[in-house]
């Protein structure tokens, strides 16, 4: 059999009423943090349906009874492996959404929690999955889906999976793109500065520090410069970095103190290249700059270290352009929808990141859109859900018959 019916095979397989079913029965199940298990009911259910569609299926334990569902198609030799994954986990439901886990069709689209993000996309990938398996495709790397366990909290699932495998060369992640390549995302990272005082009674204040007041300044120094500062780095596809001062404290009981300590958290977006340090010289100059008017105002700068968090939490993420599994989606798409995808970048952060620190060579590429995700009228376009399972099913022939 040539390649090409091999792919006309494979693309009569893919079943659009099950992509539809499926979608739907995922979405009626909830699998955010507030559901008992979390993601075990989903799990076990997309298990199933895996194996009865012929996969071989394993339930990798990560935490708490928690598990990430891996299913594969063996290939015969040892080709290029490729690896489909989404996230089992949703957020919570909003309150101002109607029947979320009602799955309701209207006109071309599915509605619900979880229809883009990312549900639609798990369903669409089993679809490509089971069309590939019952093909006469003899692969020669592995062909291989991770559902992976809580993407919306500290990513645990991925970081298991690339820790302890399956390995793969290559990942599809099916977060929501509207159909678009997306090859990098921002990343960011928590900067504390914490305001140095010196405690006296507030009848003698000319005798303390008070760090509530010099942090003051930092604060308006940092809102002032530092967005400034961030404009001058840019991306092609991704443009400049944010900032965000997303807490403070200081001071307290007794109030009868001037406060020795004052500190503030601010969320710092990085391009891809950069590292979590990278930012600090940013702050430290402006701190310095402060310190020349006023020398009583002392600060430390430290990058948040957040133990449970991975290393490669939250890091910027990027692909190149030239890469095998860009034109892997590339080329299945035009195939399937008579035009390349838009290759572009997104401000939102995801497990690509993740696979991509430990070496995989990854784009995200899903149906559904980011702008309705966490929404309360969350839907995902059911033309979106039947081209993407036909275009994750030639990707994988693309990259595993290799
Ligand atoms: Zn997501």
């Amino acid at each position: 059999m040539s390649i090409r019916e091999i792919e006309e095979e494979v693309l009569r397989r893919v079943d659009n009423q099950y992509v539809i079913r499926l979608s739907q029965e995922l979405i009626k199940i909830p699998s955010h943090r507030g559901c008992e298990g979390h993601e075990r009911r989903i799990g076990e259910f997309l298990a199933e349906e895996l194996e009865r569609a012929g996969l071989e299926v394993s339930l990798q334990n990560v935490i708490d009874d928690r598990f990430n569902v891996i299913a594969r198609v063996c290939g015969e030799e040892k080709g290029q492996s490729l690896m489909l994954t989404g996230h089992l986990d949703t957020v919570p439901a909003s309150e101002k959404q109607p029947d979320p886990f009602a799955a309701t069709i209207r006109e071309n689209r599915i509605y619900g929690r979880g229809a883009s993000d990312m549900k639609g996309a798990l369903a669409a990938m089993t679809a490509a999955m089971k069309a590939v398996s019952e093909s006469k495709a003899r692969l020669k790397g592995d062909l291989l889906l991770a559902g992976v366990i809580g993407e919306e909290t500290t990513s645990e699932g991925t970081t298991h999976l690339v820790r302890n495998g399956p390995k793969t060369s290559f990942a599809i992640n099916g977060e929501p793109t509207n159909m678009e390549l997306i090859i990098a995302h921002k990343g960011a990272v928590l900067i504390q500065v914490a305001a140095k005082g010196k405690a006296a009674h507030c009848d003698t204040p000319w005798l303390g520090i008070n760090s509530i007041e010099k942090m003051s300044k930092i604060v308006l120094a940092i809102s002032e410069q530092l967005p400034r500062e961030l404009k001058r780095k840019t991306h092609r596809l991704i443009g400049s970095p944010t900032i965000n001062i997303g807490s403070i404290q200081g001071g307290g009981w007794p109030y009868t103190t001037v406060p020795e300590d004052c500190k503030i958290v601010i969320i710092t977006g990085l391009l891809p290249g950069e590292k979590k340090e990278s930012v600090l010289p940013i702050y430290e100059k402006i701190v310095t700059e402060l310190q020349r008017e006023d020398p009583e105002l002392q600060a430390d700068i430290d990058v948040v270290p957040i133990e449970t968090i991975p290393e490669a939490y939250n890091l910027p993420f990027e692909t190149d352009e030239s890469a095998v599994i860009v034109r892997s989606v590339e080329n299945s798409a035009q195939k399937v929808l008579g035009r390349k995808p838009r290759v572009t970048g997104a401000g939102y952060w995801c497990d690509a990141s993740i696979l991509s620190y430990a070496g995989v060579q990854t784009v995200i590429f899903g149906p559904g859109e980011v702008e309705c995700a966490h929404s309360a009228t969350e839907y995902v376009q059911i033309d979106h859900l039947l081209d993407s399972a036909r275009i994750y099913a030639l990707a994988a022939l693309e990259v595993c018959l290799r």
